[in-house]
């Protein structure tokens, strides 16, 4: 068992002042797996001055430096991709084969993506009467969760570097291994102290620390609303910038004329993956009254298709959930659901058949949903469906805005002008038509209480910018 008890801060391996260590368990086996040193408020101090140090040289790198840099670190992640895999598996628990595919070489491709994000950092707009140019923003606290938490840690680091701020990272508990990878890539390509500081801590204890601290500019958060509202209201009285990219309850909403078999496959596996532990999970099916025993009998079908077990299993589709502790979330849920009167298609409270231990869930479909019950309204990250009846396309807009979130959706038509039509009606940061998948290109954020920020693509580096109006008389 490997023992992580130091942070890194101001280019050094830091002991932090008081030892105290959190056990990092593998949900696939209930076992102690690792052990990291928890940081505190003297730790973060140290990290804020050291990120404030270093602020002024690396803001005024060019960006061909950056970019240089860059490009670097992804070559490292590239060449170290299988231990990261490997780190994310043990700890949360995602099929080592999907953690290559989709935790971590995506995540790879997406970090490269800014060596080329941050020339946009050099344009200037310009007229006899004004330049307006873009600057770093500063000092930013980066907080991540643990569901996809190298793709998390990337969608705040790139853009970050890329437009020359300086940060304090904080990984979610459960999943710090990943980002003390990071940390000794950038030790190893040079990258200038202070530039990057990583403080593992808890949440609830070391957060508010950071997210109300003076030499801050701005926080970037990623987690539950519960946490995000908390992280606005540390952040608040010093007025930073607070970018919050929060939970959902995604709709989607298949027309009459779509093609069942592709539509509601692609909507059952679209809840699986990761054991449903996917914030733009889209979590509730919206399907015509007249075709709806139809979508029962493939929704059941595709999900018990599913072969779950040991994530080091190359032909397992879904390990366990992230913890025992989201298990028991989930489950309770589930219960939930049969109490509110749903019928369960498939799945259930039962450990599935094929294993004996650890924090597995059934891939679970509900029927007979009515929008207003706790199980259509609360996000429950877990691999459960909620299938909604509608009459109607105005019938199925309203459903699909009936929610407190509002991070994606999706819409599955025969024609794609009629999906085009219905997702401009969807209030969500995103909606993916006729099958469409998330992509690190386009901007990613919530409306509602999903959020106010956008990650990823030219969009989210524009998060870490400050814009300069400099008046010419
Ligand atoms: P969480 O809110 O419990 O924790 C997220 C992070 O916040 C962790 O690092 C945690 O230590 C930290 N934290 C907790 N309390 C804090 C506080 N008071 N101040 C500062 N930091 C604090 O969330 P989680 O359970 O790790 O992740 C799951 C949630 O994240 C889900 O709601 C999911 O939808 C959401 N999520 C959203 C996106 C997105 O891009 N919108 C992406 C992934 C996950």
């Amino acid at each position: 068992m490997k023992i992580y008890d130091k942070c890194y801060i101001n280019g050094q391996w830091i002991s932090p002042v008081k030892t105290q260590f959190h056990d990092i368990v593998n949900p696939a086996t209930n076992q102690v797996c690792a052990q990291t040193a928890l940081g505190t408020e003297n730790e973060v101090n140290l990290a804020v001055a050291a990120a404030k140090a270093a602020f002024s040289l690396w803001s005024e790198t060019s960006a061909q430096q950056r970019s240089e840099l860059i490009h670097a670190v992804a070559d490292k992640m590239q060449s170290r991709s299988e231990e990261l895999s490997a780190a994310i598996t043990m700890t949360m628990g995602c099929p080592l084969h999907l953690s290559r595919d989709i935790q971590v070489q995506g995540a790879i491709d997406s970090f490269r993506a800014y060596a080329q994000h941050a020339f946009l950092m050099e344009a200037r707009e310009e007229n006899q009467e004004m330049v307006i140019f873009k600057e770093a923003v500063g000092v930013c606290v980066l907080i991540s969760p643990w569901n996809y938490p190298l793709s998390q840690l990337v969608g705040k680091i790139a853009p970050a570097l890329a437009a020359g701020c300086t940060m304090v990272v904080k990984p979610a508990e459960q999943t710090p291994l990943q980002d003390f990878i990071m940390a000794e890539i950038f030790e190893q390509v040079g990258l200038p102290a202070g530039v990057f500081n990583l403080v593992p801590g808890v949440g609830s204890d070391i957060g508010p620390v950071m997210c109300s601290h003076p030499d801050v500019d701005m926080v970037s958060f990623t987690g539950s609303t519960r946490a995000g509202i908390k992280v606005s209201q540390s952040a608040s009285p010093s007025v930073k910038r607070v970018c919050l990219e929060l939970g959902g309850k995604s709709a989607m909403i298949i027309t009459e004329d779509a093609d069942f078999a592709a539509a509601v496959r692609y909507g059952v596996e679209d809840v699986m993956i990761n054991s449903g532990q996917t914030c733009n999970a889209l979590t509730r099916m919206l399907v015509p009254k007249s075709r709806y025993e139809e979508a029962l009998l493939i929704a059941k079908s595709v999900a018990e298709e599913n072969r779950v077990g040991s994530p080091l299993d190359e032909t397992v589709s879904m390990g366990p959930m992230s913890s025992m502790t989201q298990r028991n979330t989930v489950l309770n849920y589930i219960k939930l659901g049969i109490d509110e009167g749903a019928r369960l298609v498939t799945g259930g409270l039962d450990l599935p058949a094929e294993v004996t231990t650890g924090a597995y869930v059934r891939p679970t479909i509900f029927a007979d949903v009515n929008n207003q019950m706790r199980i259509a309204q609360e996000e429950i990250f877990g691999p459960v469906l909620c299938m909604i009846p509608y009459q109607g396309i105005d019938n199925a807009v309203e459903i699909a805005n009936d929610s407190l979130f509002g991070l994606s959706s999706s819409v599955y038509a025969k024609d794609t002008t009629a999906a085009l039509q219905i997702a401009r009606r969807i209030r969500s940061g995103q909606c993916y038509v006729q099958g469409a998948y998330f992509n690190t290109n386009a901007p990613f954020g919530g409306y509602k209480q999903s959020g106010n920020g956008r990650e990823w693509g030219e969009q989210g580096l524009m998060e870490y910018v400050e814009i300069k109006t400099v008046i010419i008389a």
